[in-house]
Parts: C-alpha cells; structure tokens; sequence
C-alpha cells in the first residue's frame, strides 16, 4: 500500500473540512423541512413503510379448513435450514389418514437469516415467510416463536390456510 503524504498547510486544519459538511446537512435539512413531500424517509412508527407481498418476513404456519396445523412434520424445512433454528418434535396423530404432525414446532427468530429456505423446502404449504416485519421483544425468550405464535397469533386472526386442500392432498399420496 502506498501513503501519498499532503504537506500542503491547508491540509493541516480541520475547520474547512468541518464547515462543508455543516454546509452539506444544513442544505439537506432545509431541503426536507420545505420539501417534505419529497423525503425519502417516513416518521416511523406513526408511518409503516408497506412491502411488496413477496417480502420474506415473519414466519406463519398455515392451518388446513378445520383450523388444525397443516404441517405434517416431515422435517424438510428443518433439514434445508441453514441456520439449524427450527426445531421440530413430531408425533403419531390419533387420525389414522394422517401419518404424523408436530407437538412443537420451535423457530429460534435470533438465529434464523430469513432465506426462505424453509418455505421452499414445504412440499404442503405449511410454513410461510409473510409481509410482517415488526418483531419486539424485551429478551432472547420472546424470539423463541413456538406453535402458538406461529400459527395462532393475534394478527393472523385464526390462521392462514394452506392452499393445499385436504382432498387433493390425499389424491397426491403427501
Ligand atoms: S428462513 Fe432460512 S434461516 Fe430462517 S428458519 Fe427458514 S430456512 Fe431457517
Ligand atoms: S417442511 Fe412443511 S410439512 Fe415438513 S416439517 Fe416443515 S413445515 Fe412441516
């Protein structure tokens, strides 16, 4: 590496350097006040910024029409996952027709890079990366997102359904 020296002696004072960029936020702070409509920036969180449909957010699990999960546990989206965050127990369910479903199905949010990995590997629609992207929290315990949140929370309002109906499902054999 080379270090070209400037020995000129305005280079030794601070005070322009300063001044122009005084100058520089100045302009720009007036330019915003006069000009609001023009600001590329909204005054969160009294606005949101609205995303594309497709903008990978939040994790929903989808439910099938009775409101049950529509994950069968078969642990694609886990085994895809780059991160190793989802962690899945699955059980014998009590319908014979349905081979397995998950007693939790546990996303670690502090881990997870938001790929989408996981919502392509689903061979049933059961995982999706949705448009929310609000996630707080007060400690580590709340990013923990469990069944419940996944599937269940508030804003979801009962649910997302999966867009595989059960009929076609068993048609398939998945
Ligand atoms: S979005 Fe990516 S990192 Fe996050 S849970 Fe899905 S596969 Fe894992
Ligand atoms: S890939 Fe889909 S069906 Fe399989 S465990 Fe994951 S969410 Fe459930």
């Amino acid at each position: 590496m080379s270090v070209v020296k400037n020995d000129s002696q305005s280079s030794q004072w601070y005070l322009p350097g300063i001044l122009t960029g005084l100058v520089i936020t100045a302009k720009h702070m007036l330019k915003n006040i006069f000009n609001k409509k023009d600001m590329i920036t909204i005054n969160y969180p009294e606005q949101k910024h609205e995303y594309s449909p497709r903008f990978k957010g939040n994790h929903v699990l989808t439910v099938k029409k009775d409101g049950s999960l529509r994950c069968t546990a078969c642990m694609l989206c886990a085994t895809n996952c780059p991160a190793e965050c989802i962690t899945i127990h699955a059980s014998e369910h009590p319908d014979a027709a349905v081979e397995k479903f998950p007693i939790s199905y546990e996303i670690d949010m502090l881990r997870c890079v938001f790929c989408g990995f996981c919502e392509e590997a689903c061979p049933v629609d059961a995982i999706r990366l949705g448009p929310e992207w609000q996630t707080p929290g007060v400690n580590g315990a709340n990013f923990n997102y469990d069944i419940k949140h996944l599937a269940y929370r508030a804003n979801l309002k009962g649910g997302v359904q999966s867009v595989v109906d059960d009929t076609e499902r068993h048609k398939s054999g998945i």
